[in-house]
């Protein structure tokens, strides 16, 4: 592979160290195309591609590419886990407490600064997870009418 080619979904499973199957594959796929997806929206996306897939196999996927950093996980409390193809920017999340709709938000300020902490305690500190809360402008607008 020449730096200029993008690499497929297979290779980059097989890059991460990751068995390559049309599941991952397809998952990895499922999670990039769609916006903060749940399990079961990822479920049957993966379907669509390879056919039947049990959520159990879902889930074990999802934990292999979630550590092999292919794929983040975000949590809002009070809300399913949410997966991402966007890695490795730490990026931050609005969440609408109304309806649950999440958007990506670039850090506030220039390359990662949310990861310089006032005291790392000693921690070598590789993310910072921030979480806006807040009203969408759709569930904004009903309240007010
Ligand atoms: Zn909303
Ligand atoms: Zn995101």
């Amino acid at each position: 592979m020449t730096a200029s080619q993008t690499p497929t979904t297979a290779e980059e499973l097989r890059g991460a160290g990751l068995r390559v199957t049309a599941a991952r594959v397809a998952l990895l796929e499922t999670v990039r195309e769609g916006d903060h997806l749940d399990v079961e929206a990822i479920a049957s996306g993966v379907r669509d591609r390879v056919g039947h897939i049990s959520l159990q196999a879902v889930y074990e996927a999802l934990h292999a590419l979630t550590a092999a950093r292919l794929v983040r996980r975000i949590e809002p409390p009070g809300s399913p886990a949410l997966y991402e193809g966007r890695v490795g920017d730490n990026h931050h999340h609005l969440v609408c407490r109304s309806c649950g709709a999440v958007v990506d938000v670039d850090c506030a300020v220039g390359k990662a600064p949310c990861l310089t902490a006032a005291d790392d305690h000693g921690f070598s500190i590789d993310e910072a997870e921030v979480i806006y809360w807040g009203l969408c402008p759709n569930c904004s607008t009903a309240r007010s009418s």
